[in-house]
């Protein structure tokens, strides 16, 4: 789609988020309001190496709104660089660092007075900076999780063995301290270039102009305030941070193959259905998928299950190519006869399904979910309580967040020993107990009150729509 980006009193933005469904969908969120409320041009950048289906879907929407050009930055050729052996962050980097190679004449030809980037393209900040572009971060993760990447550098430099192997846990200036046992992956080994890679963006962070974070203040009040306040954060002169969200997909156009299961929603009571997905890219062991099913079938609650080919090797295994195995035959890989015995009370889906919706509909009571971030916002914002079942990257430190400080989620028991599998009856319990269980109940009364709280962040006069107009007034001061 092109678009005339002509007129000269608008401030021209560009967008370059990184490669997964999880970084594009918010930061094209932001873009959009950015259009619709502020009048802004926004060129969209991007990256298109191993763009999976459900990112191509995603860029044909009909849904894009007049004000934002798409601009599709050409795929690098990755054939040497990396293998099926490169991990999940050291992959979007190295993809990242090979597609911005013809960044110059990009933003020579797209022009933009902002550059908005995300965690893993900070790279863009030294070019950006060399053509007096201001250049702004937008965190698609939790603000918790932004304070302890602020302070990673410190830590790095005054811890001298493994993160893992502190006898205590690790604390964040102002903030909770973080459980060694929910760190991200991408520090639990300093060794590997998981954490070579993510050090050096995270070290970035502050380099950039300001910092916006898809939260609110309702929800994160205490990571909010130290990154903005504590004495720790201003010594590393943190610049200004501006919670935005909770910015999340809202209008979601409904292929015609996810039609059906909206009507079955349709046919289901309030709050009746547990919906069951691991955000964009992760899959489950074939012995934790079958227990799943096994748990899900035992506790005889009605579910939507988006099922994907198990993984024995990676939990992030789809994270590249989600959505291109649409076709795949789900009861190939689940119990035999699970489908027939629980087709009156479930739906299962192959590899992807329209969350947002699903989440927005009044039949949905709870959300199995691995506690991505942008999950983690759809369902509070949708008064969505959840059942926490983190797989890959910070996703332990949201569940536990999610279960302790905001009190809107309940764990699992994972079993003790290597495999760590959430068994049949412990899922079960679990599933129950968020259904229909007096403790689901309270859980499910107090994500209601967070959904009208970030509707209320949103709307005019609150908290994240005064952030956007704070600096958007410093953008037009630009031009
Ligand atoms: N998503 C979706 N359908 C699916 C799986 C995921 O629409 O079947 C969307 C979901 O709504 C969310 C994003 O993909 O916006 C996943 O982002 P999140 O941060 O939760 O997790 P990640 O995929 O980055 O691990």
């Amino acid at each position: 789609m092109e678009l005339e980006v002509s007129s000269n009193n608008k401030p021209r933005v560009a967008f370059l988020p990184c490669p997964g469904m999880g970084h594009m969908i918010p930061h094209f969120e932001f873009a959009k309001l950015l259009v619709k409320n502020h009048n802004i041009l926004v060129s969209f950048l991007v990256i298109t190496t191993d763009a999976s289906a459900a990112q191509n879907q995603f860029f044909e929407s009909p849904n894009i709104p007049q004000g934002i050009r798409i601009v599709n930055i050409p795929p690098a050729d990755m054939s040497n660089i990396i293998d099926e052996n490169t991990l999940v962050l050291s992959r979007i980097c190295l993809t990242v660092q090979e597609s911005l190679k013809p960044l110059r004449s990009i933003l020579a030809e797209v022009n933009p007075k902002v550059l908005i980037i995300d965690l893993f393209t900070s790279e863009a900040i030294d070019l950006a900076k060399q053509l007096s572009i201001s250049v702004y971060t937008f965190t698609t993760a939790s603000a918790g999780f932004l304070a302890f990447s602020l302070y990673l550098p410190t830590l790095d430099r005054e811890v001298e063995e493994e993160f893992v192997d502190l006898p205590h846990p690790i604390n964040v200036p102002g903030c909770r301290p973080e459980r060694i046992e929910d760190l991200l992956d991408q520090v639990r080994n300093r060794k590997i270039d998981e954490y070579k890679w993510f050090l050096f963006h995270m070290d970035r962070l502050r380099l950039a102009d300001g910092i916006f974070e898809n939260s609110w203040e309702d929800l994160e009040p205490l990571a909010l305030k130290a990154v903005r306040e504590h004495a720790f954060f201003k010594s590393i002169q943190t610049p200004p941070v501006y919670p935005i969200g909770p910015l999340i997909k809202p209008d979601e156009f409904i292929a015609e193959k996810d039609a059906k299961i909206i009507a079955w929603l349709d046919n289901q009571p309030p709050d009746s259905v547990l919906f069951v997905v691991f955000g964009s890219g992760g899959t489950l062991t074939s012995e934790q998928l079958t227990e799943l099913a096994w748990g899900l079938e035992m506790s005889e609650q009605r579910f939507i299950l988006v099922a994907r080919k198990p993984s024995d090797a990676s939990a992030s295994a789809a994270y590249f190519n989600v959505g291109n195995d649409q076709n795949d035959d789900p009861s190939v890989y689940l119990p035999e006869g699970f489908v027939e015995r629980t087709k009156r009370v479930g739906i299962i889906v192959s590899s992807w399904a329209p969350q947002a919706a699903i989440l927005g509909h009044g039949s949905t009571g709870a959300f199995l979910s691995h506690c991505g971030w942008n999950s983690c916002l759809e369902s509070l914002s949708h008064g969505v309580p959840i059942l926490a079942w983190p797989l890959y990257a910070e996703q332990k430190m949201n569940a536990t967040q999610l279960e302790d400080g905001v009190d809107v989620a309940v764990k699992p028991v994972v079993q003790k020993g290597e495999k760590k599998v959430i068994g049949r009856e412990e899922i079960e319990r679990v599933v129950r107990l968020i259904m229909e269980g007096e403790e689901g109940m309270v859980l499910r009364s107090r994500a209601k009150q967070l959904k009208l709280s970030a509707e209320k962040a949103l709307s005019y006069g609150g908290s994240s729509y005064n952030s956007v107009c704070r600096v958007v007034d410093i953008w037009k001061s630009l031009i």
